[in-house]
């Protein structure tokens, strides 16, 4: 049987957070030994909000090194930022000659963030899912490894895929979401209803995967929960319920051992304290790998350039296979 191709991307909308770490990250660095592995700064999806140019070249960067210290290792993987590679607009048009208006409407996604575009929101980020869905296509992906939140993406990009491959031939490959048993939807520790993202603002919204000891002291410290004193996972109480989740993750612990580990606490301050040390820990390697890899950028750069110049011919093999179908070019 072939290998697997494991596709995923991260948007350079602001610093890296434990959601995309345990949510999908960490899958992508211990699943490198067994398939192809592609993974992707997604530039021009970052586009569909409000960009400061300079600050996103920077993030572009940085997004890159957070990568590379987290494990992504050059040797078995390809890291590439999207625009490098012209065919993901190209095949975006192509979906989007396929796939219908309400499809797009209906994802979560889109409503949440084209409330904040109130008035005047932008085609990109309607579209957004096209050109998440051709990011996939492109490299005939089997696995996207990706937090819950996507999983509708990916659904929509099966189902494109399939009115394509009915109308044309059977040009795409059917991919499937890997989501991880844990950490898959880590919520915000200001507001334990809401998902935790890049590109909410608030000093104690997130914790960032290069923040010191002190502020990721800060953030799980202040983070909200109710009056009760119960450790225990309750769709009721959402904020120790993500904390909870939080420790899972980090400690590779089931639901019930995390409850039974803290039976004995006498409180939420308890679990809190022990939170923040797991992972100030659980960080160290990745912060102090960033330090040494930061002060090279040239290098990075270089092997950003060296991912887009290996994965182009996979991508181009499949917009012209799509070209075909449809009957257009030369
Ligand atoms: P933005 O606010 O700009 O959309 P984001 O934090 O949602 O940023 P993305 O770049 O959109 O991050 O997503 C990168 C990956 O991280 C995706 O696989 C996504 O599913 C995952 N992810 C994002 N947020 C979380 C979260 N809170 N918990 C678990 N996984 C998450
Ligand atoms: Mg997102």
């Amino acid at each position: 049987m072939a290998r697997p191709v494991v596709f995923s991307g991260i948007q350079p909308t602001g610093s890296i957070h434990i959601g995309n770490y345990f949510g999908a990250i960490k899958q992508w660095v211990t699943g490198q030994d067994d398939a192809e592995n592609i993974f992707c700064l997604v530039d021009m999806h970052a586009l569909t909000v409000p960009q400061d140019p300079a600050a996103l070249r920077a993030q572009i960067l940085e997004t890159a090194t957070v990568l590379l210290a987290a494990g992504i290792d050059p040797a078995k993987s390809r890291l590439f930022v999207q625009s490098d590679v012209r065919e993901h607009g190209e095949l975006t048009w192509y979906l989007s000659c396929v796939a219908a208006m309400g499809q797009l409407g209906r994802m979560t996604q889109y409503k949440e963030k084209s409330e904040a575009q109130r008035g005047e929101v932008r085609v990109g980020l309607f579209a957004y899912p096209l050109l998440m869905a051709a990011d996939i296509l492109l490299y005939r992906t089997t696995h996207v490894p990706v937090g819950e939140d996507q999983k509708q993406h990916i659904e929509l990009t099966r189902d494109l895929a399939q009115r394509f491959n009915a109308a044309y031939g059977g040009v795409f490959v059917l991919p499937e979401p890997a989501i991880p048993a844990a950490g898959a939807r880590i919520m915000g520790l200001d507001d334990p209803t809401k998902k935790m993202s890049k590109s909410v603002a608030g000093s104690y919204h997130a914790i960032r995967v290069l923040d010191p000891p002190e502020q990721i002291r800060k953030a799980v410290m202040s983070a909200q929960t109710d009056s009760g004193r119960e450790i225990r996972i309750d769709p009721a109480r959402p904020g120790v319920t993500n904390l909870l989740a939080i420790y899972m993750a980090a400690s590779g612990t089931s639901a019930a051992e995390a409850e039974a580990h803290f039976a004995g606490a006498r409180g939420y301050g308890d679990v809190k304290k022990e939170l923040v040390d797991l992972l100030v820990e659980t960080l160290r390697p990745l912060r102090e790998r960033y330090a040494e890899l930061a002060a090279d950028p040239a290098t990075v750069h270089e092997l950003l350039c060296a991912g887009a110049d290996a994965v182009r011919p996979i991508a181009r093999a499949t917009a012209d296979a799509a070209k075909r179908a449809m009957g257009v070019g030369s």
